[in-house]
């Protein structure tokens, strides 16, 4: 591949940014400094280096997000403000989507990346990959309602939802629980509760198959997955 598209495919700025600095002589290829954009380079097999730094070559990228309220989880829109918008303009380049979808109000981890077999592994239902969810619920919520979860809930006319884990940990006026389950229907949790009686006030996802939110990151803030991280979604 061209030189200059490697660099800007990589995140390294514009085709034109990057065309300056190979213009520059801030980029070498095993060691030799290289001026010609046209070049042609396999960045996975010679040592690019730009200004100092050398390049990590990927081609994927993977991202958690603690995404906040009010920002929805797609790639681009005309009147909302979406996941990918919050991320900085170097991963424009990896046409970054979510795998998998939080309600606008809903917050916690959005995982954001290019690789779209882990995607699908992530969101087919044949995996069964478990999410686990915390939320404030209006009123008590009671061993009933974990029963009725346990067995699967009835959330419209013809769909009963799969057994979901129920786990109160406070129960008063309003009630907090954690949710766990291995579906992804539309608004499956609210209308889990919904039919129960229940309002979800507050809505949070800690969990997505093996992936933990990271506590560390504020309401939205992103960082990318550890080597760790990404094999054990493997
Ligand atoms: N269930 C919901 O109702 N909303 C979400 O955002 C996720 C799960």
């Amino acid at each position: 591949m061209r030189l200059d598209k490697t660099l800007a495919n990589q995140g390294y700025g514009s085709r034109k940014d990057v065309k300056k600095l190979i213009k520059k002589g801030k980029v070498t290829i095993d060691g030799k400094v290289i001026r010609d954009s046209s070049f042609q380079v396999n960045p996975k097999e010679s040592e690019i280096v730009i200004n100092g730094q050398t390049l990590e070559y990927r081609d994927y990228i993977y991202i958690m997000m603690n995404k906040p309220k009010g920002v929805i989880s797609a790639t681009r829109d005309d009147h909302e403000k979406t996941v990918t918008d919050l991320l900085d303009e170097k991963y424009e380049p990896f046409s970054l989507f979510p795998a998998g979808r939080l309600d606008k109000d809903t917050v916690g981890l959005v995982l954001l990346t290019n690789d779209g077999d882990l995607s699908h592994r992530l969101l087919s239902p044949r995996h069964h990959v478990e999410k686990l969810y915390e939320a404030e619920i209006s009123g008590r919520v009671t061993e009933d309602d974990v029963k009725a979860f346990c067995e699967g809930v009835q959330i419209d006319d013809e769909y009963v939802t799969k057994p979901a884990e129920l786990t109160i940990l406070e129960s008063g006026d309003d009630s907090i629980v954690r949710i766990k389950i291995s579906e992804g229907k539309f608004h499956q949790i609210r209308r889990m509760f919904a039919a129960r009686g229940h309002r979800v006030e507050e809505l949070k996802r800690l969990k997505m198959g093996s992936l933990v939110l990271d506590e560390a990151l504020e309401l939205g803030e992103y960082r990318e997955l550890t080597e760790d991280e990404i094999k054990a979604l493997q």
